[in-house]
């Protein structure tokens, strides 16, 4: 669909654009761009430029000097996306919109405004001090901008019980690829107008337009929680209590799924035992629950999540203090860092499957375990189905990297033959582009690329994202440190 653009044209259109933005808003230095040059993936494409724009006329201006000289403007926001979505695979500019922080409450309508620059958790700190709630929490809600969110159609933990960002969007505004600019949607409850352009925005991955503007709804925030940590002998017994669970009809607001591979790992991090009263076993799977709401109206589904809890397993605990409740989610923040002691590389996949298919789906990631011997650490949202398989492998051993590249594939293809999505939250971008004929059919990808082709004629919106399949596991990451590697 495109191929990298001609260097010296490029390099004249970029001191076009620095006259017409200042050349302070227009970044050429090394630094700058090696940090908008990768993603999470930390698979580095160096732009020509970082564009940080003042204006929404400055956007304007970028994007019509783009389709005159046919230069790639690939959009970022805090760079934490996991498929390379962010990173300009054929150069050209990048469009910085992190500055674009501005957060407005209207309390009365139960809505926010936002630029998308704004960090997730900011936006529902603002919408704490009303009473308010913005629910969709990805694990890097302290990192990641609601543009990128938008973008990729982020979920989080609590996608259980309150759904995706796609669930809290009324309004989206910006520029069409060509630089004109649209309003979808309205801070209207209901809208019906003309073809729902803003959920055709929602996820795609900063390939159709650029959001500059916002309007989120807000819901009451609830006011209590209360959380259970049960361990299980077995992967199996732990999916099976979940599956359970859910056919109770009882939403938790969060059900977290830890398999005994990424317990072994965190374990081995925190050189403690997850659930010390079980013993010196071998390390054991994990559910995490959380059910949340008004004070006082919980006790019934308390009472009802013991009942459960006794009759899966004898090993649980269970807090109402946000303190304790904080140690109980200690294993499942650190897992993801934890599983670094098994390679020093991680194909890092969101897949979704249906619930009848939860323990066939991780039965096959220990056949791809034994198949590849390379350990296969998975944990996820059980409440949705939307697991994070990992495969780990040493990035300098080129049998390691080939029996990963093979695992990976034959998990996409298992997934799909489940009835599976090969992603949930993190997107296509470029990380799955392998896989994303494994999922649609010719026509349904056509029509995919005609929309593209109809709003995006001279592709310069991050060309080669979703469409081109790039095999991410050919490139060598950087190691430059994140701001969430800590974590
Ligand atoms: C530790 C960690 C945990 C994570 N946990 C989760 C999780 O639980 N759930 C989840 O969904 N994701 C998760 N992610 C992935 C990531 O945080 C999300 O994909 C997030 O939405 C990306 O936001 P960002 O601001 O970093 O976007 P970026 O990475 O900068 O960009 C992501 C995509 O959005 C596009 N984009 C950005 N801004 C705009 C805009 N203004 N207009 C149009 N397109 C735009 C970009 O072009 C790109 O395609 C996690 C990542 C990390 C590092």
């Amino acid at each position: 669909m495109s191929s990298t653009r001609h260097h010296p044209v490029i390099a004249a259109a970029t001191q076009q654009l620095a006259q017409a933005l200042g050349h302070e808003n227009v970044r050429t230095d090394p630094q700058s761009l090696h940090a908008a040059s990768f993603d999470n993936t930390r698979i580095p494409f160096p732009p020509h430029a970082v564009v940080h724009p003042r204006t929404e006329a400055d956007i304007a201006t970028t994007l019509q000097l783009a389709n005159t000289h046919h230069v790639p403007v690939t959009i970022r926001g805090a760079g934490s996306g996991c498929a390379g979505a962010a990173a300009p695979i054929h150069g050209g500019w990048v469009l910085s919109l992190a500055h674009w922080t501005r957060i407005a409450v209207d309390a009365t309508a139960s809505l926010a405004h936002v630029q998308p620059g704004a960090i997730t958790a900011d936006i529902d700190a603002a919408a704490a001090a009303h009473g308010l709630f913005y629910p969709p929490d990805p694990s890097s809600v302290k990192y990641c901008t609601i543009g990128g969110n938008i973008a990729t159609n982020a979920g989080g933990l609590r996608a259980a019980k309150y759904g995706v960002c796609r669930d809290y969007i009324y309004a989206l505004e910006g520029f069409l690829p060509t630089g004109r600019f649209v309003r979808w949607g309205g801070p209207l409850r209901k809208y019906a107008s003309g073809y729902n352009m803003k959920d055709l925005w929602i996820g795609s991955e900063g390939t159709l337009g650029v959001i500059t503007h916002a309007t989120l709804k807000l819901i009451p925030r609830p006011q209590a929680r209360h959380t259970f940590l049960l361990a299980f002998p077995t992967d199996e017994h732990a999916l099976e209590a979940a599956v359970t669970l859910l056919a109770q009809h009882r939403t938790p607001s969060v059900l977290e799924f830890l398999d005994t591979q990424t317990v072994a790992c965190a374990q081995h991090r925190a050189n403690a035992p997850v659930f010390p009263e079980a013993g010196a076993s071998a390390p054991p799977a994990i559910l995490l629950v959380e059910i949340d709401g008004a004070p006082g109206a919980l006790s019934d589904d308390i009472a009802h999540l013991r009942a459960w809890a006794r009759r899966h397993t004898p090993a649980w605990r269970e807090t109402a203090d946000p303190a304790e409740a904080e140690t109980l989610w200690n294993t499942r923040r650190t897992c993801s860092q934890a599983m670094y002691q098994l390679g020093n590389a991680k194909l890092n996949e969101d897949i979704v499957v249906p619930l009848h298919a939860y323990i066939p789906l991780i039965q096959h990631t220990r056949e791809i375990h034994a198949r590849t011997h390379l350990p296969t650490p998975t944990f996820g949202h059980a409440a949705d189905g939307n697991f994070h398989i990992h495969i780990m492998y040493d990035r300098n051993d080129s049998v390691q990297r080939l029996r990963a590249q093979e695992g990976i594939r034959l998990m996409m293809e298992k997934v799909v033959a489940l009835g599976g999505a090969i992603t949930g939250e993190h997107g296509i971008g470029i990380a799955k582009s392998p896989f994303l004929r494994l999922q649609h059919t010719t026509a349904e990808i056509d029509a995919m690329l005609a929309i593209k082709h109809a709003l995006d004629p001279n592709h310069i919106l991050a060309p080669g994202q979703i469409f081109d399949i790039t095999n991410v596991w050919d490139h060598t990451p950087v190691t430059t440190p994140l701001p969430w590697d800590k974590h």
